[in-house]
């Protein structure tokens, strides 16, 4: 069909000057800086490009089969990838950005976004992009979840590292701030990555997985919760349910760590203050005397991976699972990610 991976066709439309900057300007790694630049370029081999240079016969979309390939079609507006931009939590922002030229829409996208936000996003779009690519060209294909996580992981570090070479904003004492990548715990104990994941209408998903001094896992659970908690509370809660499903599975020793470092910090200060955060603390800190929990560490959001995906098992409402064999692959997947 003409198609070949990683080729480039010619520049179709070209990028301004102020876009040229822009794109050069952003903090992720040159890799997706180069990508980005050749999405905006337009020279991304999708089919209605092959097509417009005769190397393949349609332009129709190899992925839903419906549609024109352009490269906002493969990176946005192709519903086979719908799925993974509802689950990015970006669909609801993106839903007013008008998808007139892939840079126009770029630029827009990147504005209305903040912080790390901007290279979570960017990395949502290399992952849609090394998606499409797997399913055409790779017999065996990755799971997609993995693909988003890792790209979205490896920019998180990437950006991490950036910011603690050049100083970042403010000094930030490093006990209080953990490190980017997951750690094993100490021999005999269980280490707990907790996470919240904030759905529409209030729903929250909460995900914990526990470790042991091998990186294996000891158990996985998820459980989506209809409420409408903010996402220090979300964070906390999934805190308190990691602590709770150790209790249920009579852990011995336990570390809890969570990306959340506003919770962290509460938890570890004891802060009982009379609001809703200050009453998950109390409730976690109950179980410190029911478990022997010997530490809560923070760890950013690259070393949490593995609860992030958790958090968003349970699609209804109420429902819980709890694994504590065969467990769920993609979750395996990025836990042996954490490894390397
Ligand atoms: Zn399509």
């Amino acid at each position: 069909m003409g198609l070949a991976r990683g080729a480039d066709v010619g520049v179709v439309q070209g990028v301004g000057d102020r876009v040229w900057k822009f794109i050069w300007g952003l903090n992720v790694p040159p890799k997706l800086i180069h990508f980005i630049w050749r999405a905006c370029s337009g020279v991304l081999a999708v089919k209605s490009n092959l097509f417009r240079r005769h190397c393949c016969p349609d332009d129709i979309c190899p992925s839903c089969g419906v549609d024109s390939e352009t490269v906002l079609h493969a990176l946005y507006l192709c519903p086979s990838i719908r799925q993974y931009w509802e689950a990015s939590g970006f669909e609801e922002l993106l839903s007013n950005t008008a998808t007139t030229s892939v840079s126009s829409w770029v630029i827009e996208a990147i504005e209305l976004l903040h912080g790390d936000e901007k290279g979570r996003f960017l990395a949502m779009l290399w992952a849609m992009w090394a998606i499409r690519n797997d399913k055409i060209f790779e017999e065996e294909q990755r799971c997609p979840d993995v693909t988003i996580l890792g790209l979205v992981r490896m920019v998180a570090e990437y950006q991490g590292y950036k910011n603690a070479c050049v100083g970042g904003g403010g000094r930030v004492l490093a006990a209080d701030v953990g490190s980017g990548a997951w750690s094993v715990p100490n021999v005999g104990e269980t280490k707990i990555n907790c996470d919240a994941a904030m759905f529409d209408g209030g729903e929250v998903g909460l995900g914990a997985v526990g470790r042991n001094a091998l990186g294996e896992i000891v158990f996985v659970a998820s459980r989506r919760c209809r409420a409408g908690w903010s996402v220090d509370v979300a964070e906390a809660k999934a805190l308190e349910f990691g602590l709770e499903i150790a209790k249920r599975l009579e852990m011995e020793v336990v570390v809890l760590e969570s990306d959340a470092l506003n919770v962290v910090k509460a938890v570890s200060k004891r802060a009982f203050s009379r609001n809703s955060l200050g009453m998950c603390v109390s409730d976690i800190c109950r179980y410190f005397s029911l478990l022997a929990v010997k530490n809560i560490c923070h760890v950013k959001r690259g070393g949490n991976t593995v609860a992030h995906l958790t958090a968003r098992i349970c699609h209804i409402a109420g429902e819980e699972r709890i694994y504590v064999t065969d467990f769920p692959t993609p979750v395996t997947s990025l836990a042996e990610l954490d490894l390397i």
